[in-house]
């Protein structure tokens, strides 16, 4: 079975597609048309490993984490991507991105953020490659996230508040489309995670898939075999994810397990869980599982880590999840919030809080002895210092 690679109109199984306004085709072709050729061209990848290399630090380290592996019986590995530059794996899709608008002739980026982690990974790209970039994002958001609004600021981005509906991610999502479809000519939109319309997922996917090969290569050295028993990371969109799985999605022998924001509870009306809670539908331009009302309105999720806080997921998933080539488990915050304290003090690490739901995994499922468990460590924690301190205090 291919899991990896969607069909040639974008679809995993039943799920993915363009379902896009008429008046956007025109850039949506002009993208699936061009992106397999510019991104596998020798130049292309010449200047992308270069700069994943010197400029975001790649490789990232493939840690053994032996206090952990104490402590839980069995063999932890962390994929550490939050010492990437930027403090996280979305780095290595925005840069993806902004170097193919650059060979699409392209002078100006657009993008839209909810917690600002995507803003801000899309214009540091932008501010290396010196293109222009403007980022929509919500009020409220913008409100919540001064510090990534002052970081993209000084990045040089212009920041554009949505100020219509719910004034939040999915708002921003439509300026951004309405800019596009004003702009096809002059600019690339880059979407931060494996959703959107086809080619998006795949064009993330394969941007974040050097997350399972360096996973591959790091572990044949460190421990003479080349697959690990399971690989566990924590799903919003899903690109860390559909990353640390690609090069071991179609090898049935990896158990791959992702983890989604359970918020309060599955039952609590505030949660995140896309798969335990969504129904087939259409979300920025794909088919994929929804949280949604009967008559097809989305529900606002809620977790505590604002990155998992998405009420969709990408069709890569969907197809996992129906297939049931992936387990997918529900944490909540309390649980999310436990294992990033635990990490810590366990081996000094403050992962962020969207990585900390994949760690909690280890406290739902006994693994053997021997497996080897890599677990992709999305981002650290700086940004949830706030959060934790609130904890720590009580
Ligand atoms: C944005 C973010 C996520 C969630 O996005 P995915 O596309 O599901 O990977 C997870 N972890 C961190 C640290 C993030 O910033």
């Amino acid at each position: 079975m291919n899991y990896k690679n969607p069909d040639q109109h974008g679809y995993y199984g039943e799920f993915g597609g363009a379902f896009i306004p008429e008046m956007l085709y025109p850039n949506i072709e002009e993208l699936q048309n061009n992106y397999l050729e510019i991104i596998e061209s020798e130049n292309f990848q010449k200047e992308y490993q270069g700069l994943l290399k010197n400029y975001v630090g790649r490789a990232t380290p493939l840690y053994f984490a032996e206090n952990l592996s104490d402590q839980y019986q069995t063999q932890i590995y962390l994929k550490r991507e939050d010492l990437n530059h930027t403090g996280a794996h979305k780095i290595n899709n925005a840069l993806g991105q902004v170097l193919l608008a650059r060979h699409l002739g392209k002078k100006r980026i657009i993008a839209e953020t909810g917690a600002g982690q995507h803003g801000v990974a899309t214009a540091t790209a932008c501010a290396l490659l010196g293109l222009e970039c403007i980022v929509y994002m919500g009020e409220i958001d913008i409100q919540r996230q001064a510090p990534n609004v002052a970081r993209m600021k000084m990045l040089g981005a212009e920041v554009i508040p949505a100020t219509s509906g719910s004034k939040t991610l999915k708002d921003a999502v439509n300026e951004a489309l309405r800019d596009w479809i004003n702009n096809a000519s002059t600019t690339h939109y880059v979407i931060g995670s494996v959703v959107g319309p086809h080619p998006f997922p795949d064009l993330v996917a394969r941007f974040q898939s050097i997350i399972s090969k360096e996973i591959k290569e790091q572990l044949l050295e460190q421990s003479g075999r080349q697959k690990p028993d399971y690989v566990i990371a924590c799903v919003g969109g899903g690109s860390n994810a559909a990353g640390a799985f690609y090069h071991f999605a179609d090898d049935e022998n990896v158990k791959l397990i992702a983890a989604e924001a359970g918020g309060f509870g599955i039952d609590s009306g505030r949660s995140a869980a896309t798969t335990f809670l969504g129904t087939k539908g259409i979300l920025h331009g794909s088919k994929s599982l929804v949280m949604q009302t009967d008559d097809g309105q989305v529900i606002e999720p809620h977790s505590i880590s604002a990155g998992l806080d998405y009420p969709g997921i990408g069709p890569f998933h969907a197809n996992l999840f129906k297939e049931k080539r992936a387990e997918f488990f529900s944490i909540n915050d309390d649980e999310a919030l436990q294992s990033a304290f635990r990490l810590t003090k366990f081996e000094g690490i403050i992962p962020a809080l969207e990585s900390a739901h994949a760690l909690a995994v280890l406290d739902k499922k006994i693994f053997d002895k021997n497996d080897i468990v890599v677990i992709c460590l999305s981002g650290r924690g700086d940004k949830d210092m706030e959060t934790y301190l609130k904890y720590l205090n009580n």
